[in-house]
């Protein structure tokens, strides 16, 4: 693995960079029929959402703003707990704005769909939802991700900005946490 120092940490790699990278293109140029001659901000999820933000933000030729919001999720552990608390709202007003929420994985879509009804209670003029990842439960709840990356099985997964207790966000593909590396932490 390309991970010396954490292999150990780490079982195998479920989404590689490349992968990544050649998704994000092709989802960009969706995003550019889709939105051409309208506004279009991005909203990204800290922490999460900044390497997808950026590397979808660059893949992007048509014009863009971008802002931020941090939302609670799963703290230190690997179960959601379903509570949604703004931890730092946007900077800019957007109302009447088109919005695409930028996110790294959907669970079990509780966070997305709560900041969809609350950007969509603002007056946007339009909420979608971008999302690198998808796991299999997010069927269950009324959510549907407009652009989505991979659909991943149910495993907990580090990289490309998911992190266990704020470790692994550098790493530049999407690798299955090992078990042990949980437990060890309990
Ligand atoms: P949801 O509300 O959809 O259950 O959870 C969404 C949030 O939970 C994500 O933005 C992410 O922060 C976290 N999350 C869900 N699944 C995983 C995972 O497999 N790995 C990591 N690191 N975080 C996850």
């Amino acid at each position: 693995m390309r991970y010396d120092d954490v292999s150990d940490q780490l079982d195998e790699i479920l989404v590689t960079e490349e992968q990544l990278l050649a998704r994000i293109a092709e989802l960009a140029r969706e995003i550019e029929r889709d939105y051409a001659g309208k506004d279009l901000l991005l909203v990204g999820v800290l922490k999460g959402a900044v390497m997808v933000m950026s590397d979808l933000s660059r893949a992007l030729t048509i014009p863009i703003n971008m802002d931020w919001m941090a939302v609670s999720s799963y703290g230190h552990g690997t179960t959601s707990s379903g509570v949604v608390r703004i931890l730092k709202d946007l900077d800019t007003d957007i109302a009447d704005r088109n919005v695409l929420l930028v996110e790294d994985i959907i669970d079990t879509g509780l966070t997305l769909s709560w900041l969809h009804d609350n950007l969509m209670s603002r007056g946007a003029a339009s909420v979608k939802i971008f999302a690198a990842l998808r796991k299999p439960d997010a069927v269950r709840v009324d959510i549907v991700a407009d652009y989505l990356g991979f659909d991943i099985p149910n495993k907990f997964v580090v990289g490309y900005g998911l992190d266990f207790a704020e470790n692994f966000r550098h790493l530049r593909d999407v690798a299955v946490l090992s078990p042990r590396t949980y437990a060890e932490s309990e």
